[in-house]
Formats: structure tokens, C-alpha cells, sequence
């Protein structure tokens, strides 16, 4: 049985004291099921605080650099993480893809660095809206997968969280629908399935990102391939991100 798996993504916001206030009422609104893992994934600067201040959320990175150490200025490293008792990392969110040139080969770097260290990849994929208008979602998805998940076991693909984000859909209000939505997650447990097996693809976490707020939430959590959410902007506000949570 897999778990549900509710990450916000804070992005680029909030400062030490806005990040301790929101942790104290979120930790004290959230109603923990056997089921349900649910966090956030902060910056660099706000880890310490936050993991300081959770007991019952996980809290993720954003991201990290796959060596152990060395002249990365800017970068932060797993043991840096590990040393503050964090276990999870966000990989290749689409900004970071866009952005900061993380390529699927430095993606996969990032993927094999985390779970040899014992930490879970949150690891993103997804289209842009001229691929998604093309008709080419999953063959565009099979080949960041196929390049992300290179050289990891099958014993390893199980603790990685893959999270579908269709580039068109983050931070626009545009919400892929439920049926696609659906579709490309199973979409993607048939990848998995092909680069392992369907028992190992039964496993693993997927999660959807793109405009998932509290009024829509239920519904793509109700599909049958669809393990959890990633979320952007409705993450930010306490009330908010707890009503994703029920
Ligand atoms: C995200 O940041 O991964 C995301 C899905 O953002 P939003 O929920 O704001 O679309």
C-alpha cells in the first residue's frame, strides 16, 4: 500500500521568523493519518528553523549538489543536509531545470547521490504547453525518466517520489484536469514499470504538481495513480496548506 505524500513547495519565500511562525500553527493544525506523509521544502536558509521546529512535518531541500564537498560556491551538500537531520531533497523541479541548467545527467547525479546517502529524491518531471499541445507528454516524460533513473536499482527506484508537473500548470491557475492529470501519472508508473518491473512500479510514490489548491485537491488525490501533491502557491498560507492536508 503506498502512502500519500503532501510536499509544499515554498520556493523562493519567507524568512526565518515568517517560516517559525508558520511551522508553529501548522504543527499544531495538523491532524497526522497512519497514511499521510506531509511537509514542506524550504530554502537552504530556512532548513535548520524549520526542521528545528517540526515534529510531525518532513521537511525537504530544494535542492543539492551531488558531490560530497568542494569549490560549488552558492551549493549546499547531502552531508550539509544530513548533519541537520534532513532526508529529503527536491530534483529537477522544472525551475531549477529552466533556470539553473540541471540537466537530466546532473539530475541523475543528484538522484544516485541521494539515495546512496539513504534519502528520498523528490524527483520532478514534466512538459512545457507547446509539448503537451503536440501530443507528446509521455514520450517527452520516458525520456527524462529514462536519463533520470539511469544506473539506480530496482531497490532504489522504490524510495524515489516522482512528481509529474506539467510545466503549464505550475503557478497559473491552470490545473491540469483529474483524467490528465491521471493519465500521465499512470503514464509514468508504466515507464517505471518498463525500466523495472510492475511490482516495483506498484511502489512508488507519484505525485502531481500544478496549481493544486484547496478546492481541487480531493479530486486529484481520488485517482487511482495519483499518490500525493506538490504544491506551490496554496502552500505558503498555514490555512491553506492545511486544508490540502484532509
Ligand atoms: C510547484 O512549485 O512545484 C508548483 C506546483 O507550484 P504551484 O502549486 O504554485 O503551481
Amino acid at each position: 500500500m503506498r502512502k500519500q505524500v503532501i510536499i509544499g513547495n515554498w520556493k523562493m519565500f519567507k524568512t526565518n521568523s515568517e517560516a517559525k511562525k508558520f511551522m508553529k500553527l501548522a504543527e499544531k493544525g495538523f491532524k497526522t493519518k497512519p497514511d499521510l506523509i506531509a511537509g514542506v521544502a524550504v530554502s537552504a536558509t530556512l532548513l535548520d528553523t524549520v526542521k528545528t521546529n517540526s515534529k510531525k512535518l518532513v521537511v525537504s531541500a530544494q535542492n543539492v549538489h551531488f558531490e560530497q564537498s568542494g569549490a560549488y560556491t552558492g551549493e549546499i551538500s547531502i552531508p550539509m543536509l544530513k548533519d541537520i537531520n534532513i532526508n529529503y531533497s527536491l530534483v529537477g523541479h522544472s525551475e531549477r531545470r529552466e533556470y539553473f541548467n540541471d540537466t537530466d545527467e546532473v539530475i541523475n547525479k543528484k538522484v544516485k547521490a541521494l539515495l546512496a546517502a539513504n534519502m528520498t529524491p523528490v524527483l520532478c518531471c514534466g512538459e512545457s504547453l507547446e509539448t503537451f499541445e503536440k501530443g507528446k507528454t509521455i514520450e517527452f516524460v520516458k525520456a527524462q525518466l529514462v536519463a533520470d533513473f539511469a544506473g539506480v536499482s530496482k531497490e532504489d527506484a522504490v524510495k524515489v517520489i516522482v512528481a509529474y508537473e506539467p510545466i503549464w500548470a505550475i503557478g497559473t491557475g491552470k490545473v491540469a484536469t483529474p483524467e490528465i492529470a491521471q493519465n500521465v501519472c499512470k503514464g509514468v508508473r508504466d515507464i517505471i514499470a518498463d525500466l523495472y518491473d510492475q511490482a516495483t512500479a506498484d511502489q512508488v510514490v507519484i505525485q502531481y504538481g500544478g496549481s493544486v489548491k484547496p478546492d481541487n485537491v480531493k479530486q486529484i488525490l481520488s485517482q487511482p495513480d495519483i499518490d500525493g501533491a506538490l504544491v506551490g502557491g496554496a502552500s505558503l498560507e498555514v490555512d491553506s496548506f492545511l486544508a490540502l492536508l484532509v
